[in-house]
């Protein structure tokens, strides 16, 4: 793509309004546009990267066994009299009528849609376990929505809800939602670490948030150090095996973790000072058992092996990709601006033509463009009139992972530099190399 035919606003400064970095340098990179407080248009290069998240979180969705489906944003209250949630919500819901006077609300969750679809299709217990999930808009009438896309209005969520017969399948489903949301975090580049939650009524110990650790967090967190060490359970994990899993969530729940609601100080300070970690956090997921809270009054039930009926336990599930766009950036950035891991990244990389209008850059420019391509790397290619200087504060300022810079005197000797944008590191490399040095 040429920077000159795509659309991506840059800004040289940051908007008054935006009070922490990764709102800061999403507006300056031309990736978000507010339209109103707490919602937002996504620009070309912030749909890249919501796109791209959307797609890690959907495959390991899909390895852990849940299913996709895609439910409406617009529901009806009726359905929510069901669950006795249509009064208790307050004000965070958006109620809408329609032309025929019927009341209607933008979803802030999908609980009551989910089980209303599963007691409609699912009689038996042999269509368990089932785990049925969307990735789609929510509206909450937040309070304060602030910081960006990280508490908007209307924000992306994935969520997932999980239907077992009784509570050890439940426990099962949970765990693996559990350890999928591990490998999706570490495939976002993230260190989130499972933080014990508040089950409410409900009891037990099957909430956890997933929290990364920013200065910016608007969670107070503590934590045992040894968890930003742990490894990802690895893309072969047996989501068919109980015991596998099991063995999973007790590793990743052994240590001290909890955010401030749940947080025992003294069994935090009785873990070695040096281990203790005293933070701020965001959360990205957060995943919790509540067995027939939903299912019950709205008459979803299933036959047993012995004709006997059960009320459905379920779990719910859910990760928020647009928080996510900015939870990365929080994450990954420097002085000079956004640092995307290679796994979000909008592209690959970035081409800059220090000379545009030149015979001999323009050509190693199309040549390089075309090459990578066909290796199925993404380049944005700067193909601007414009000087050096604005070309590489604007490809450090929107975090293309790779720089492959074209100028005419080492394209004279045959060579181009590369650049990657983590780590500053540079080094000079044939032109007939560089598709290759960035495939291998
Ligand atoms: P919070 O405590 O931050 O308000 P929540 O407990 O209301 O979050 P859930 O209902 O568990 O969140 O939603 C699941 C996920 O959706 C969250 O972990 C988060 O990633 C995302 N999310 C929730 N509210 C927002 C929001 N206002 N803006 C962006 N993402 C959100
Ligand atoms: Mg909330």
């Amino acid at each position: 793509m040429r920077l000159t035919r795509t659309f991506i606003p840059i800004l040289r400064e940051a908007p008054r309004e935006a009070e922490i970095v990764s709102h800061k340098l999403m507006l300056r990179a031309g990736m978000i546009r507010q339209q109103a407080a707490g919602i937002y248009s996504w620009l070309p290069l912030g749909l890249r990267v919501l796109r791209r998240i959307e797609q890690i979180v959907r495959e390991e969705q899909d390895r852990s066994g849940a299913v996709e489906i895609l439910m409406p944003t617009i529901q009806s209250a009726d359905l929510w009299r069901e669950s006795g949630r249509y009064e208790a919500y307050g004000k965070e819901m958006l109620r809408i009528t329609d032309r025929h006077e019927r009341e209607m609300l933008f979803g802030p969750t999908n609980e009551e849609m989910v089980t209303d679809i599963v007691r409609a299709h699912v009689k038996s217990y042999r269509d368990l376990p089932l785990n049925l999930y969307h990735i789609q808009w929510k509206f909450r009438d937040e309070v304060r929505p602030r910081f960006g896309v990280m508490r908007g209005r209307e924000f992306l969520m994935k969520d997932a809800y999980s239907f077992d017969l009784d509570e050890a399948g439940a426990r099962t489903a949970y765990n693996r939602m559990f350890v999928a949301y591990l490998r999706t975090f570490a495939r976002l580049g993230l260190k989130a670490i499972p933080m014990r939650a508040d089950t409410g009524p409900i009891g037990g110990d099957l909430s956890h948030e997933f929290i990364i650790l920013a200065a910016t967090g608007e969670s107070e967190v503590f934590c045992h150090r040894d968890y930003l060490a742990f490894d990802t359970p690895p893309a072969d994990v047996d989501f068919g095996d109980p015991a596998a899993l099991q063995a999973l969530v007790d590793r990743w729940t052994s240590l001290y973790a909890a955010t401030s609601e749940m947080h025992d100080a003294p069994t935090f300070e009785a873990v070695a000072e040096t281990d203790r970690v005293s933070a701020r956090g965001i959360e990205v997921g957060h995943i919790f058992y509540f067995g027939t809270k939903y299912s019950a009054p709205m008459g979803a039930r299933v036959a047993g092996p012995g004709g006997e009926m059960h009320d459905l336990h379920m779990g719910s599930y859910g990760i928020g990709p647009s928080r996510l766009v900015a939870a990365i950036v929080e994450a990954s950035h420097d002085e000079a601006g956004i640092v995307w891991p290679d796994s979000v990244a909008p592209y690959d990389v970035a081409l800059l033509n220090l000379r545009t209008g030149d015979a001999a850059t323009d050509a190693a420019c199309e040549q390089i463009e075309r090459e990578f391509g066909a290796a199925g790397l993404s380049v944005l290619y700067d193909d601007r009139d414009e000087r050096p200087g604005g070309k590489f504060a604007t490809a450090d300022l929107i975090g293309i992972p790779w720089q492959v810079v074209v100028g005419p005197k080492s394209l004279a000797e045959g060579k181009v530099e590369l650049k990657r944008r983590a780590t500053g590191e540079r080094e000079s490399v044939a032109l007939s190399d560089v598709v290759v040095r960035l495939c291998s």
